[in-house]
């Protein structure tokens, strides 16, 4: 078998060439970081749960006419996308004030904001991603004013679709990032989600206890991640077991 060409090798997945010219494969890896890769971990069956967490969300959000970079799950660890271009900003988007927000801020975590605020980071893993404002992205062009009306507004959709999604299994939407890309079809260009939605990328607060549900676990050394991981797929209806056995007994490739 032909080996197949490896595009890109983030921190959580790898972009390899996809079967047909416009299409990438996207692999979700096990390894974890944080702090600006200061902190490591290889975590067993985080990409299997990542994968078909992300999956369930997509496709979600495909049904409701928000356009997104997925096309189907290939196996436990693969997806086929859309290839995009991506656009070079982290997309915050909170209702519940945690991290850095509240950090930066003074503002205690859990303290729910008077309405949910939108934040862009640039994606710079060299300078950490520092927070930035629609003057900075427009002004070295890193998206256009038109851009960032879609974006806005998307991210907007995703949240109180998301919001709704996790409120019906007993989990607080606290915040998450998202990425955009931009879809490019003959002479037309559309904006569309791109990169994964799942805990490594949200905050997810258990609504009847508080417990934390997504990589907050890993970076502040709680414990118990693909446990919680799984748990939140369980209760979405993704895998039928508490523990996800029959996802984390199956190493997957
Ligand atoms: N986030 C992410 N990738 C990043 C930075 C943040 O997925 O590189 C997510 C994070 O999981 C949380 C939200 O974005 O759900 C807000 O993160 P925050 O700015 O509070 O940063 P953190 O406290 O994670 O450093």
């Amino acid at each position: 078998m032909a080996k197949r060409r490896k595009i890109y090798e983030g921190k959580a997945k790898i972009l390899y060439e996809g079967p047909e010219p416009g299409t990438l494969i996207q692999y979700f890896k096990d390894d974890a970081t944080a702090f600006n890769n200061e902190k490591r971990a290889v975590l067993d069956g985080k990409g299997v749960l990542n994968n078909r967490i992300s999956e369930f969300v997509m496709t979600q959000l495909n049904n409701i006419g928000l356009p997104t970079h997925f096309l189907k799950r290939l196996n436990m660890r693969e997806q086929l996308i859309r290839e995009v271009e991506i656009i070079p900003l982290e997309v915050i988007c909170r209702n519940v004030a945690a991290g850095s927000m509240s950090k930066r801020l003074g503002i205690e975590e859990g303290t729910p904001l008077p309405r949910s605020i939108i934040e862009f980071c640039y994606k710079k893993d060299e300078l950490g991603d520092p927070m930035v404002t629609e003057e900075h992205i427009t002004a070295f062009n890193w998206a256009t004013h038109q851009e960032i009306d879609d974006i806005l507004a998307m991210t907007l959709r995703i949240n109180d679709f998301l919001t709704g999604l996790f409120a019906g299994a007993r989990i607080k939407l606290v915040d998450f990032k998202v990425e955009f890309g931009r879809l490019y079809e003959g002479e037309m260009v559309r904006t569309v989600l791109a990169d994964e939605i799942s805990p490594d990328s949200c905050r997810l607060w258990d609504m009847d206890t508080g417990e934390k549900m997504d990589k907050d676990r890993f970076r502040r050394d709680m414990g118990g991640v693909t446990e919680a991981y799984a748990e939140v797929a369980r209760r979405l209806g993704i895998i039928k077991e508490a523990g996800g056995a029959e996802i984390l007994s199956f190493n997957g490739k």
